[in-house]
Parts: C-alpha cells; sequence; structure tokens
C-alpha cells in the first residue's frame, strides 16, 4: 500500500489566513526554522493507480496539483475528463474535512464511504453537496458501520483488495449540525479513527482526531505498522495561551502532545508502529524546528508528518 500524506496541519493551515501567532508570523517573515503546511489530507492506493482519499480537505485542490499521481491519466487522448481518485472514506462531518468534496464535483464518478450520520448531515441538511448527485452513479454513497469491515470498491465495482476498520473516537457533531438533527443521530458516528488493511496484511492507523487514549486503542496502535496520530496541540490550554481566548484541546476533542495525560507519554509503550504526528495546529510550538519541543518529540522517536511525504507499507 501507498500512503501520501498531501496536508500535515489542523484546520486552517499553516499559516492560517487570520492568524499572528508567533510561529505564523515568523513563517510570514521568513524567520522560522520549519515548514509551512496544508490542511490535513492522506490518500491511500493498494497499486498506485488508484487512490481514496481519507477526508477530502478544503485545499485539496492544489494538494491534487502538488501530486503526480493524483492527477488525471486518461488512457486515450480521446478522453479528457478523468481522475485517478477512485472515492473517499469520511470520518466526520466537519468542514475541514468534508469542504474538499465540493471541489470535486465535476460530474466525476466517485464513491464516498461514511456513517449513516455523516451522510444524513451531508445530503439531507446541506443542499450545496446536491452537487455531487447531479447524474445517477456521479457519487455512490456507501454506508458504513463502525467497528465493520469495510471493504474500499472503485466506481466502476472492482475491489482494490483494501480493508477499512474504523473505532468510534469522538462523540460531537460540529456546531453547524442543529441540535434536531443532532438528536436523531447515533453518537457513535460522529468522530472516527480508521485502520486501513492491506492486501498483504499491513496496518495504516489513521488518527487525526482523538479526544482521549484507553486501552481498547492502545491495543489498536500497537498492532499498526503506521501510526499517523493526532499532533494538533502540544499544550491542553494553548489556544487560551496564545490567544487569550477560546477552548482548551479537550473540549476541541484533542488529547494533547504534552502533559502526563498526552500522547507522548501514553503511547511511548508502542513498540511496533512508526510513530508520525499529523493535523498539527498553527500555534503548536513542535513545529519550530530550532525549538525543545521539536527536539523532544524527535528524541522520543516521533515523526512530525510534512506535505509531500510518501510512505510504504
Ligand atoms: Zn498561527
Amino acid at each position: 500500500m501507498r500512503v501520501k500524506i498531501l496536508g500535515s496541519a489542523a484546520g486552517g493551515g499553516f499559516p492560517q489566513w487570520n492568524c499572528a501567532c508567533p510561529n505564523c508570523r515568523a513563517l510570514r517573515a521568513g524567520a522560522f526554522k520549519g515548514k509551512a503546511r496544508t490542511q490535513t489530507q492522506v490518500a491511500i492506493s493498494a497499486d498506485g493507480k488508484e487512490w481514496f482519499l481519507l477526508g477530502a480537505s478544503p485545499d485539496l485542490r492544489a494538494q491534487i496539483e502538488a501530486t503526480p499521481e493524483l492527477q488525471p491519466r486518461p488512457e486515450s487522448p480521446e478522453v479528457v475528463r478523468h481522475s485517478p481518485i477512485a472515492g473517499v472514506v469520511l470520518t466526520n462531518a466537519d468542514i475541514d474535512h468534508t469542504l474538499g468534496l465540493l471541489l470535486l464535483r465535476e460530474l466525476q464518478p466517485l464513491r464516498v464511504y461514511a456513517t449513516e450520520s455523516v451522510r444524513r448531515i451531508l445530503t439531507e441538511d446541506n443542499s450545496m453537496f446536491k452537487m455531487l448527485q447531479r447524474v445517477p452513479n456521479q457519487a455512490i454513497w456507501d454506508d458504513f458501520e463502525t467497528g465493520g469491515v469495510l471493504a474500499l470498491i472503485n466506481p466502476c465495482r472492482e475491489d482494490t483488495g483494501l480493508r477499512c476498520r474504523s473505532l468510534s473516537l469522538g462523540r460531537h457533531y460540529p456546531a453547524y449540525v442543529s441540535p434536531q438533527r443532532q438528536s436523531e443521530l447515533n453518537s457513535r458516528e460522529a468522530s472516527l479513527g480508521l485502520i486501513i488493511e492491506s492486501q498483504s496484511g499491513k496496518r495504516l492507523a489513521y488518527m487525526p482526531a482523538v479526544p482521549q487514549i484507553d486501552d481498547v486503542l492502545l491495543k489498536q496502535l500497537d498492532a499498526s505498522d503506521i501510526l499517523l496520530f493526532d499532533g494538533t496541540f502540544w499544550n491542553d490550554d494553548e489556544l487560551i495561551r496564545v490567544q487569550g481566548s477560546g477552548q482548551t484541546a479537550e473540549q476541541m476533542g484533542h488529547v494533547p502532545v504534552s502533559s502526563p495525560e498526552g500522547s507522548l507519554s501514553k503511547l511511548a509503550q508502542l513498540r511496533r508502529p512508526r510513530k508520525i504526528y499529523i493535523h498539527i495546529n498553527n500555534t503548536n510550538p513542535m513545529l519550530n524546528e530550532a525549538g525543545p519541543e521539536y527536539a523532544k518529540v524527535r528524541e522520543s522517536g516521533w515523526e512530525i508528518a510534512e506535505d509531500g511525504w510518501e510512505l510504504d507499507l
């Protein structure tokens, strides 16, 4: 299985359009030892020809243009419309995670895997998503159950050999979902982590939003070969420190990297997976490669994802 990291920042990207935090300011001034990043986006493929997106980021157009594997490769010169993107697996209904679907609306056949709750939010409550349903078999929505095994099938109904399992992680739906609708939904379907298994049995764990780390999750993570884990915030009160108000990491559904209950400490016992932080907020001090937080993460055996990385497993 090939894994491309097209984007590695949390919502807003790095730098973020309305942010003048020390990181964003230094990056814009050309005085930052570290990389700019687009909003988190991962693509996977069994054969390097057909790709599935994990979520669909608002930066998807630029991310496709930066990634030759995802650009059109029609079989004959007469065909002008083509995409190697076979489908999308959604893990929640957040704008940062679903807006890119609207960028894929050019009548291109696409399979969209989502829980029933997430599909209903997008297709029943948000009329713009009808642009994906203008002709029969444009976007084929497939509901999946959390915990079950999902076979990733391309729009021509061919099995790619990739298998996907989802874990229920967060129970909060985005703020734009009405209270009435929220009362009808299954809270276990609000935010998921994914375990993708290749035909050879190698496992990728994709966990960009993890509210807490328990023993069940630890067991799943230790059975993976590559772990892409929630690196959103360094501290629980990071946003409040930087902007003077706001929510804690915990309130936003992210376990911080640092602190005794943080991922650096809790996941230190994992032996098997290659450990990589992804979904890093622009305020996170570990983005600064000259700083002590970056050094600590690297000395602990973790990597920090960058846009354009490719992983093979
Ligand atoms: Zn910032």
